[in-house]
């Protein structure tokens, strides 16, 4: 086990197969935007309330129009008027018409609007040219109560992804909050005796703990709440410390200190803890020593993905394995990122024996991989939009050659 090297796909699908859409909180309906709901959700009411006129005009009784000839000239006597947000109590009696505004609601007794530009208003009177209004029935210019949805009806799905229109369906049928997949809480540590904090100027060889920001923002975005515990030094007391109070998150990440050198803490320290091993590497190229391990707290089972120390590294593991991880827990059906076949317009190097990840910036169909690669590389992680995800092989691919890409830059 100590030596469980999968490749990317089985690892990423054994992350996955550890994780299950978190618990549901109910939020108000502002709050959810962007959210997987956790339940079905039903109408409380239906849509229109009730019938609504689509056109200015006069509300009537059919039967008052149909009675007569095709090309008759029909009088009636207007009575009352309804608009959108004033609705007419009072019956509209047979003979009589009601005036009518769009979005305003039929008054009782009538059940079809005759638009304005067919109706010769004489004082009191109305006068309508058959012929003019054509084709005519019950529910003339009318939308049905609940021919939008009806009462009861089904809204949405569990797992469905509330945007601004389905909020708007939610709330015009009567909901206020929306029980949604609370996002994942994550705790992240780095480790590194010769780290410092952001802001601090490092001295003789001392190092910006930059992927302590990158990966808040990396899981952020992927949309975890993220508690940052800040940099650990390489002592096993302080770690075993640092991840003991970690476990209060459902996922840790950890950096750093997982490859095999004297001062690579985190794994002793994992297993310290109980954790038994999901994945001890990934064979690829940068993010080789990434390991995934379960420890149980209580009646929890908290994922622990210790990222290695390199920029590069850490960068795409967080992208590969952990965003996956949180988007299924918020509850998404399709947790992985979009892919799509692309063209080199350079030259792509690859590992022979591993999968490579290239930082790649894509332009139409067209991918040109950043000029540095190297993992410990600041400038190989900045400025690129996808992943090149390349199988092992001998030699560079050529400009020319398609490559599957992994789009970064989609929600
Ligand atoms: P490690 O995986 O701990 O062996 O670290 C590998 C390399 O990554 C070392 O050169 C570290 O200085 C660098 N590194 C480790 N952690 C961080 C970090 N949090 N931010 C930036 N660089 C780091
Ligand atoms: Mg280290």
């Amino acid at each position: 086990m100590a030596d469980l090297e999968l490749d990317i796909p089985d690892a990423q699908s054994a992350a996955l197969a550890c994780t299950s859409p978190a618990p549901a909180v109910a939020l108000d309906l502002e709050a959810a935007l962007g959210r997987v709901l956790a339940v079905d959700l039903h109408a409380r009411w239906p849509l229109p309330a009730g019938d609504v006129a689509t056109m200015d005009g006069y509300a009537l009784r059919s039967a008052d129009l149909l009675a007569h000839p095709a090309d008759a000239r029909v009088t009636l006597r207007r009575a009352g008027e309804s608009a959108a947000g004033h609705p007419l109590d009072v019956a509209v009696d047979p003979g009589h018409a009601a005036r009518i505004f769009t979005g305003a609601l039929l008054p009782p007794g009538a059940d079809a609007v005759v638009a304005q530009e067919d109706v010769h208003v004489l004082g009191d009177s109305l006068e309508i040219d058959r012929a003019a209004v054509g084709s005519f029935a019950p529910g003339h210019f009318l939308r049905r109560a609940g021919s939008d949805v009806a009462g009861g009806a089904l809204l949405l799905r569990a797992g469905s992804v509330l945007g601004p229109g389905e909020l708007a369906l939610l709330a015009g049928c009567g909901h206020t909050t929306a029980p949604v997949h609370r996002p994942p809480r994550i705790a992240l540590i780095s480790t590194g005796d010769e780290l410092v904090p952001v802001g601090a100027t490092p001295q003789r060889g001392q190092v910006v703990d930059s992927n302590g920001l990158m990966l808040t923002c990396q899981l952020r975005r992927a949309g975890a709440d993220v508690d940052a515990l800040g940099i650990v030094t390489d002592r096993a007391g302080k770690l075993h410390a640092a991840l003991g109070r970690a476990l209060a998150a459902d996922i840790v990440v950890t950096c750093g200190g997982i490859s095999v050198g004297d001062h690579d803490l985190v794994l002793p320290t994992m297993l310290a803890h109980g954790a038994s091993l999901v994945f001890r590497r990934v064979s690829m190229r940068p993010g080789r020593p990434t390991t995934l391990a379960r420890i149980t707290v209580g009646d929890r089972t908290v994922l622990v993905f210790a990222l290695p120390g390199n920029p590069a590294s850490a960068h795409v593991a967080c992208e590969l394995f952990v965003r996956p991880a949180i988007r299924r827990m918020l509850g998404l059906t399709r947790p992985y990122r979009e892919t799509r076949t692309v063209t080199l317009a350079a030259p792509a190097g690859r590992d022979r024996r591993r999968a490579s990840v290239l930082r790649a910036r894509l332009d139409g169909d067209h991918a040109t991989p950043l000029t540095d690669q190297t993992s410990g590389a600041l400038r190989s992680i900045a400025g690129h939009d996808i992943f090149l995800m390349l199988s092992p092989g001998t030699g560079p691919l050529a400009a020319g050659e398609t490559a599957t890409a992994l789009l970064l830059d989609t929600p």
